[in-house]
């Protein structure tokens, strides 16, 4: 009886260093996941509020694929964040000028781009 219960006890304390393990490794792997976003983010160019030009766009943590702004919670599709980095970075390439975001008047999901040191015009959508 007695041994009975100390392996039963053993199998218990198993169970729980497990669950124990399971946990911390699903911890780091968040904190991995948040890292990365971290570094993701740090290698992209801020992108300004185009609406309230008060903070950078960054990821939403309730929706997947959206970018909100923290100041006014305007929010951009992640493409739309990705092709005013693509064109952020191609343009600081070739032109000293800064581009000025703005949201389009008939569709505020759209953001226009502009600078005017190269007459550059550009919507995204
Ligand atoms: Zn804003
Ligand atoms: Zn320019």
């Amino acid at each position: 009886m007695i041994e009975e219960h100390i392996t039963s006890t053993d199998d218990f304390s198993d169970i729980l260093f497990e669950e124990y393990q399971q946990e911390q490794q699903q911890q780091l792997e968040e904190s991995i996941a948040q890292y990365e976003t971290l570094q993701a983010l740090a290698s992209k160019p801020l992108v300004i509020c185009a609406k309230c030009h008060q903070s950078p766009y960054a990821p939403s943590p309730l929706h997947p694929g959206i970018y909100q702004c923290a100041s006014c919670q305007h929010q951009i599709q992640s493409k739309t964040f990705d092709a005013v980095c693509y064109t952020l970075e191609r343009h600081a390439a070739d032109c000293p000028g800064s581009v000025g975001l703005g949201v389009d008047a008939s569709d505020p999901s759209y953001l226009l781009g502009m600078c005017p040191t190269c007459d550059l015009w550009e919507l995204f959508y």
